[in-house]
Formats: structure tokens, sequence, C-alpha cells
């Protein structure tokens, strides 16, 4: 599927200058959202995952389809403050910032294959830091799922040695 046409391109949102990739309007298309999800559901399928990890907000919209669908878990990666037990923490700076984000400390066993999703990798600092995070923990990373990857900002140069998968590239 062309899934590109259901993305709209915001020009000067949130700053001047980004062409911000709104997913709400695929989201919004039901046979668009389902068969996005499913070609991750297949790429989560050859990787024999166990569980589902995905930053807030967006990795949430797309990882936790994909986990109901292969009956494993999800866990989550929250900013500071949000998760109410014990956490581990890890600071990263992103597109638009700096910011710290936290995993439960037992969201994951030791040797685990985890899947991480979110709905875009632009410099691939969110990804960097969920990684550290799943891996402190013990988890395997076998597989990093996203809707769209924007090549001109390299985020895959922060991946080399992760399997990635993303469905549309800009
Ligand atoms: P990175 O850490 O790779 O620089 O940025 C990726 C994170 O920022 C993702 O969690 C993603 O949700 C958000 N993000 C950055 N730019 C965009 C964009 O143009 N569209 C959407 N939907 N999310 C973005």
């Amino acid at each position: 599927m062309d899934y590109k046409q259901y993305v709209t391109v915001v020009e000067d949102w949130p700053k001047e200058g980004i062409k911000f990739k709104d997913i709400t309007t695929l989201m919004d298309n039901g046979p668009a959202f389902k068969a996005a999800v499913d070609d991750i559901v297949e790429y989560a399928k050859e990787k024999e995952i166990d569980l589902v990890v995905g930053p807030e907000a967006r990795g949430f919209i797309i990882g936790c389809p994909v986990s109901y669908a292969m009956e494993v878990g999800f866990a989550p990666v929250r900013k500071e403050g949000k998760l109410p037990r014990q956490t581990i923490k890890v600071d990263y700076g992103l597109e638009y910032g700096k910011d710290v984000l936290t995993i439960h400390k037992d969201a994951i066993k030791p040797g685990q294959r985890v899947l991480i999703t979110d709905d875009l990798l632009a410099t691939g600092g969110t990804i960097e830091a969920t990684i550290n995070l799943v891996e402190q923990l013990g988890g395997v990373v076998v597989g990093c799922a996203f809707l769209i990857e924007l090549t001109y900002l390299d985020g895959r140069s922060k991946l080399d040695g992760y399997n990635v998968r993303t469905l549309m590239q800009y």
C-alpha cells in the first residue's frame, strides 16, 4: 500500500522550517491504519518477539495494536514522573530539545526479545534512548519498527547493528 497518501505534511510546525509528518490522517483511515499495523506484525513474527516497547505517545499508538495481535505484552517508555513505580532513566537529546525517558524497572525480563515501535525515526535520539533502557534491563532488541523514516536526518547511523523496518521514507 502507498501509505504516504494518508500522511499530512504540515509546514512550519512545531517550528518554522520543520515539515511535520502528521500520522493522524493515516490513523483516521481504518484500512490504511490496519494495513500499516499488519505490516509491522509480519515483521514482529519474523523476529519472534516476546515483548513490545514504545516511547510515549505515538510509540503507544503503533506498539499496542502490534502487541495485541502478537499476544505479547507492551511496556511503555515515558517522560520522567509519569510512571508510578520504581523506574530506571536515561537522558537524551531530541530534535526539538532535551529530555529524560523512563521505564519501570520490572518491565522486562533478562533475555526477552524486544521489538521497539515508534511512529517516526528522525535523528534517532528517542530510539537510541529507548534501546538504552531496554538493554539496561537485560532485554534483547531484535527489531525497531517505524511508520516513517526521515532519511535526511540519518537516524539509522545511531542504529548500527540493529534491525530496522520503516514503512515510508522521506
Ligand atoms: P528523533 O528522536 O528520532 O529525532 O525523533 C523522533 C521522535 O520525535 C518520535 O518519537 C516522533 O514521534 C517525534 N517526531 C519528530 N518529528 C516528527 C514528525 O515530523 N512527525 C511525527 N509524527 N513525529 C515526529
